[in-house]
């Protein structure tokens, strides 16, 4: 403990085990006055036509292009992913998403005019969308900087003020967010990032933030839910997932099995939207995990800008994959690369070699649980109902992915998937689009973002009509003498299988004589 009585708490690279830093983590007695902060800082940030808000996001922009090295360093050293993908995966989505916002927040969160029916003649109506007030954004470790900037931007380009609290798994990631947001002159009180594990985190919540923007595991998830529940707090809720792949027969093989590997290996497995589950076509089976298994070979492991696999980023993770995979190998299952749990060495970081494992069935854990490692679990299927039932045979639905050269095929097979994303003959790619409304059905999650639901999700909705107030009564209104018969005849003849005009207008007419 320091004098402040915050906690100081050294900070380790999982790829090398050495001592990257040291962390002071927020007290929770500092929750209210953050709040207060945030609450206070609100009126000003909100009332910010959305044009001078989106300077303040340009001008994020460019610091974290200028500093973009600096980020790379900071999120390789806390994670133990490799550079590439810290830069495309991490940077340049949330570098992308900020200048979609810069173009495309003024329109979407912009008053929509919507038509008033015939009943209503003579008003207008529309919906304005309001910033909610403090944002809470409780963001994971695994991509500890997209995941916890593109929720805080789009909530901050909606006008709402905002409090993160990142991992303490990456707290220096955290850090770096909370200089960025200082750095680039956001006004005071605007962005707060609040450090610490889940005790800070189930304190912020019980301050009862406008709205909890969360994204981590199902068991929290649903902790905060629960939480949010009580005080009614509306929630999005970005949780795991077991993404299927759908490889057919008529599959470009050759990109399939690049595919699969990318998609299931990088950054270790640890994504929500990885690919968990694969399922080959009978005939190109045999074809498929030969070629699988000389591609992962041919994978370079390591900390340099060339390699192509870093290390695992959280301890507690190692132990959910040895579990799936000691339970599979038990029950029948065969590693085809990779070790079996009791060779794996961590003593030069944690670093897990990939896993191609066959002779799976859908009831092991491997391929029901989320593993979140360097696993890629095969199994044969026959048909397109078999492909069908066995992806849909998961309590997730976050995103799958089908391979055919025949795309109507594929086409008829994603809009049968359960699923919150499906990509064709590629992996993941729906959540670097802008453009798309991202998230999970079943227990992959609550709500979505990105795209103009993305921004218009941080707001709340308010239905207006105008009338030109001129006349000095409704039709509807006191008194109903004589009204009953009319109603009667005016509401046959306007929901009527054939709209009776002449009837509409004379049931009207003497309505509004009334
Ligand atoms: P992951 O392992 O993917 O990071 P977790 O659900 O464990 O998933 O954690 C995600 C985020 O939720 C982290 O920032 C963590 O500190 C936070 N967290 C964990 N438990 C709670 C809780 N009970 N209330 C609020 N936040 C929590």
């Amino acid at each position: 403990m320091t004098m402040t009585g915050e906690k100081k708490r050294k900070v380790i690279c999982p790829a090398t085990g050495e001592e990257i830093g040291r962390m002071e983590e927020t007290p929770l007695a500092k929750v209210p006055l953050m709040y207060e902060k945030a609450r206070q800082a609100f009126p000003a940030w909100a009332e910010m036509p959305v044009k001078k808000r989106v300077e303040h996001l340009r001008s994020l922009r460019l610091y974290m292009l200028e500093h973009m090295e600096e980020l790379v360093q900071v999120i390789t050293d806390s994670t133990g992913k490799v550079a590439v993908e810290a830069l495309t995966a991490d940077i340049l989505t949330v570098v992308d998403a900020v200048q979609h916002m810069e173009k495309t927040a003024a329109s979407a969160l912009a008053p929509r005019r919507v038509s008033t029916p015939l009943l209503f003649f003579g008003k207008k109506s529309y919906i304005e969308y309001k910033p909610r007030g403090v944002v809470l954004v409780i963001s994971p470790w695994n991509y500890p900087f997209q995941l916890a900037m593109i929720p805080v931007v789009s909530a901050l380009a909606a006008g709402n003020t905002v409090i993160l609290k990142p991992s303490e798994v990456t707290p220096l990631v955290g850090k770096w967010i909370e200089t960025l947001f200082h750095e680039s002159g956001f006004p005071e009180g605007v962005v707060q990032v609040a450090h610490g594990g889940k005790e800070l985190g189930a304190g912020l919540v019980e301050r009862k933030p406008d709205y909890i923007f969360f994204t981590g595991s199902v068991r929290t998830g649903k902790i905060i839910q629960e939480q949010a529940a009580r005080y009614l707090i509306p929630t999005t809720l970005e949780l795991g997932g077991k993404d299927p792949m759908i490889v057919f027969g008529d599959a470009h093989l050759e990109r399939a099995v690049k595919g699969a590997v990318w998609g299931g290996l990088t950054n270790s497995g640890q994504v929500c939207m990885s690919v968990e589950r694969l399922y080959v076509e009978k005939p190109v089976y045999d074809r498929f995990v030969r070629q699988l298994v000389k591609e992962v070979n041919r994978l370079q492991q390591g900390r340099g800008t060339d390699d192509d696999l870093g290390s695992m980023t959280f301890p507690g993770q190692i132990d959910i994959v040895r579990e799936h995979i000691e339970d599979a190998l038990a029950r029948g299952a065969r590693l085809l690369t990779g070790q079996e749990p009791s060779r794996w060495n961590m003593d030069n970081g944690m670093f897990l070699e990939p896993m191609v494992l066959v002779d799976v069935t859908p009831d092991m854990k491997v391929m029901r649980e989320e593993s979140f490692g360097p696993i890629l679990p095969v199994m044969p299927f026959e048909g397109e109902d078999e492909a069908v039932r066995l992806a849909n045979d998961s309590p997730y639905g976050l995103n799958a992915s089908v391979w055919s050269r025949d795309l109507e095929k594929a086409k008829r097979i994603a809009s049968r998937l359960v699923s919150g994303n499906v990509v064709i003959n590629d992996v993941m790619i729906t959540v670097a689009n802008p453009h798309l409304p991202f998230g999970g059905v079943k227990e992959s999650g609550i709500g979505r973002y990105h795209g103009d639901v993305g921004l218009q999700t941080f707001c709340h909705q308010t239905s207006v009509m105008v009338d030109p107030g001129k006349s000095a009564s409704e039709v509807n209104w006191f008194p109903y003498r004589g009204k009953y018969p009319l109603f009667l005849q005016l509401i046959r003849s306007y929901f009527g299988e054939k709209k009776a005009w002449w009837r509409f207008i004379k049931s009207y007419l003497h309505l509004l004589r009334k």
